[in-house]
């Protein structure tokens, strides 16, 4: 068994945090463990919680919307959330809540080494641009080795509001060009160090 399945495995039972008291399942996250993209979102929602699958829901499907914009479809890219239990009436997650489960997210990008991880919304975004306001830095990428993030807002967010949703459909469509970038610095020159590879963005 792959050490994700292992994993998956013990997300099922995990009590690590007063989440695990009112879900259904947990959600771990799915994707293939070759994603070159993943996409971190918040916690599972009602759907999610049904199903044990993340982004099934309404945000799901606009995210799917999304990613046909850049000619992906959901089961190319790996997709998970920083808590993997839904928050009771979908409240935000605690900062207790986020660091209990955060091994398991930490886990999956071992694992799955991604080139471009995608924040969706304030919480993932978070974890690497802490301090930071989604309105100022959406759409702009860091890069850390050989790493791309890239924090957008959340798609549940973007649906309901007309002025972010034009944001996210731009910011969507930066994908491709952040990746191409990418390929092309690791081929020419592989051994690049870190601060000529930042000034590239
Ligand atoms: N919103 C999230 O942040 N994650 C999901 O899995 C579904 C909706
Ligand atoms: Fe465990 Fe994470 Fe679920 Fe909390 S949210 S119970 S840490 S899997």
């Amino acid at each position: 068994m792959s050490e994700l399945t292992d994993l998956y495995q013990e997300i099922q039972t995990c009590q690590k945090c007063i989440l695990a008291q009112g879900r259904t399942q947990p959600v771990p996250g799915e994707g293939p463990e070759t994603a070159e993209i993943m996409f971190i979102g918040e916690g599972p929602g009602f759907h999610e919680d049904r199903q044990g699958r993340p982004f099934v829901g309404a945000a799901g499907k606009y995210l799917e919307e999304l990613l046909a914009q850049i000619h992906l479809t959901r089961e190319q890219v790996y997709i998970t959330n920083v808590v993997k239990c839904r928050p009771p009436g979908n409240r935000d997650p605690q900062p207790d809540e986020i660091a209990a489960c955060r091994p398991y997210l930490d886990q999956q990008i071992e694992r799955i080494q991604p080139q471009l991880i995608v924040t969706l919304g304030r919480f993932s975004m978070q974890r690497y641009f802490p301090g930071a306001s989604i309105s100022r830095i959406h759409g702009q990428p860091k890069r850390v080795g050989n790493v791309i993030y890239y924090p957008m807002f959340h798609p549940a967010a973007a649906l309901h509001q007309p002025r972010w949703r034009t944001l996210v459909e731009e910011d969507i469509l930066k994908i491709p060009d952040l990746l191409a970038k990418l390929d092309d610095v690791q081929e020419k020159e592989p051994d690049v160090p870190d601060a000529q590879q930042l000034s590239l963005f």
